[in-house]
């Protein structure tokens, strides 16, 4: 029979040509699925929130009947952008304080505050957020009596950008009846001639915590909405919140139960015995956009405000050795209750010391290779001998690429030549443990995870400093700098059975941009846009 191959050819094409149903077909595109196979497909389908499958445009379009399609026109899509280390909800409530950041000078940070105190007569607080004295003429810490002079009555707060610092007025002391000559442990109350300056470092901040912690549910709603759009607006659809407490957590899953709140969050749980007491009942939490598997510790300060932990003194302050935020016995405390309770335990350590420290008490309670997944935030400045201790005991670095670059022009002054070698090692740090997590502690820093790339990649900031790039030979290679904003730090939040590549099973989290990523070029990189954001298949930009 002449006609029998033409049927079954015929037969064959009737039951492929759109045989299967998928929510959203995506085509005509150049996707990098940061897979293991290293290869580019052209189209993708989608159902229920999960990719079904990756392939060529034809044999997709053909098989799938999609009730919606998207058009790529040709650009590039990678996995959803994931923010290793953020405070989510703090960058939200920020936006309802006096922006400070990039203020040039002490006046400037004060006529800012009076502008925001004009126009905000109802508030009771003045909260303000992102000073930085290295801005400044001459760099010098500011004091409070122009404060006290323009605030009599009330109370004012202006935190330094990296949040280990603040500034208040006597109204903000006496309305929380702070003594400042009760010393208090890794904190500092700054004096002169024996009187407070207002200005208080690290711990020295906790009588004021009540305050931020009484944000409202209002407040927080609005501040978490507020951070979702400009998360979305930038390609992120996962951030790492390092450090909320129970009610925020229970807030962001109330919100994400009613459909307001689309953004997958990975909350870290704030070190506090009555939250460890909670979550050794609960357990950890794992739901599709909310995971909550981890404690936030604080090691020591930050560099800016000398609050982080040298083994030696400071370059530029020869007395002083930094911070240590809690005793070794109470880290070792954590460590084994996380041990114990398979949790994560993630800690901020900045200084040579405070990371030495925490590797210890890491490796003490670990005791060789595992698989637990604890991370070491920032490893700002990690001493050469002690980089080993990451891949000996399965230690994630988390680091924040635009702190280099941020950080640069001044990091030398308070290190010197030597220490400041082993700075911002991203690099080093990646070859420990054959990875890295990446992230950005906005508000610390902005939230755009294209920066992270820059300057993880070319160790530029936002200006293009510095030229060359900042001590470049611990810059990431690009394959690895998108690796660490995708599936590491997937693995990083225990997250990379359904997160950070696009594979067939994996929720269709994705980012379209204008340009490939892949072609380290500065001029071109600078250029970069996201085009549009999806979550589980659907557009959120
Ligand atoms: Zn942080």
């Amino acid at each position: 029979m002449k006609l029998a191959p033409l049927l079954a050819l015929a037969l064959l094409f009737s039951s492929c040509y759109h045989s299967q149903t998928a929510d959203l077909v995506v085509h005509n595109a150049v996707i990098h699925p940061m897979d293991e196979g290293g290869t580019t497909y052209q189209a993708m389908a989608v159902r229920d929130g999960r990719i079904v499958e990756l392939g060529p445009e034809r044999q997709i379009l053909n098989r799938y009947k999609a009730e919606q399609r998207y058009d790529a026109m040709g650009r590039h899509i990678f996995p959803g952008f994931i923010d290793g280390h953020c405070h989510f909800l703090g960058y939200g409530l920020n936006k309802q304080k006096v922006d400070l950041h990039g203020a040039a000078s002490w006046e400037e940070v004060l006529e800012r505050t009076r502008v925001f105190a004009e126009a905000h007569p109802d508030k009771v607080w003045i909260m303000g957020r992102g000073w930085d004295q290295n801005l400044w003429e001459g760099k010098e810490l500011p004091d409070n009596a122009q404060l006290n002079a323009l605030f009599p009555d009330r109370p004012v707060l202006l935190q330094r950008v990296d949040g280990h610092a603040a500034l208040v007025n006597q109204a903000a002391m006496d309305r929380v009846g702070l003594d400042p000559m009760r010393s208090v442990e890794g904190g500092l109350v700054v004096l002169r001639d024996g009187r407070p300056t207002g200005l208080l470092l690290d711990n020295a901040t906790t009588v004021f915590q009540k305050v931020f912690d009484d944000a409202d549910e209002a407040t927080k709603r609005k501040a978490l909405l507020d951070a979702q759009r400009d998360c979305f607006g930038v390609g992120l659809t996962m951030v790492v919140d390092a450090g909320l407490d129970p009610g925020t957590i229970d807030l962001i899953q109330r919100m994400q139960q009613e459909g307001a709140l689309k953004m997958r969050v990975y909350a870290m749980v704030s070190d506090a015995a009555e939250h460890l007491e909670l979550y050794a009942q609960r357990g950890a939490l794992r739901e599709d956009r909310l995971r909550v598997h981890s404690v936030k510790v604080y090691a020591d300060g930050a560099l800016g405000s000398h609050g982080a932990l040298l083994k030696q003194p400071y370059s530029d302050k020869h007395d002083h050795h930094g911070l240590q935020l809690a005793s070794r016995e109470h880290f070792l405390e954590v460590a084994q209750w996380c041990k114990a309770n398979a949790f994560q335990m993630n800690t901020h350590c900045i200084g040579d010391s405070a990371n030495r420290l925490l590797l210890d008490v890491y490796a003490e309670v670990l005791g060789g290779s595992n698989d637990l997944r604890w991370r070491i935030e920032h490893a700002q400045v990690v001493s050469p001998e002690d980089l080993p201790k990451f891949a000996a005991y399965s230690i994630i670095p988390s680091v924040q690429p635009t702190h280099a670059t941020s950080d640069g022009p001044w990091a030398l002054k308070r290190l010197g030549e030597a220490r400041v070698k082993h700075a911002y090692a991203y690099e080093d740090l990646r070859k420990t443990l054959g990875m890295l997590a990446l992230g950005t502690d906005f508000p610390v820093e902005g939230i755009d995870p294209l920066q992270t790339y820059r300057s993880a990649v070319l160790r530029q900031g936002v200006d293009g400093w510095p030229e060359g790039g900042y001590q470049q030979e611990n810059a990431l290679s690009p394959l690895d700098a998108l690796r660490g904003m995708t599936i590491w730090n997937a693995l990083a939040t225990f997250t990379e059975a359904d997160l950070g590549s696009l594979e067939a099973g994996k929720f269709a989290d994705f980012v379209v941009l204008d340009r490939d990523l892949m072609r380290a070029d500065a001029e071109w990189l600078r250029k970069a846009k996201v085009v549009a954001t999806f979550v589980n298949g659907e557009q959120v930009k």
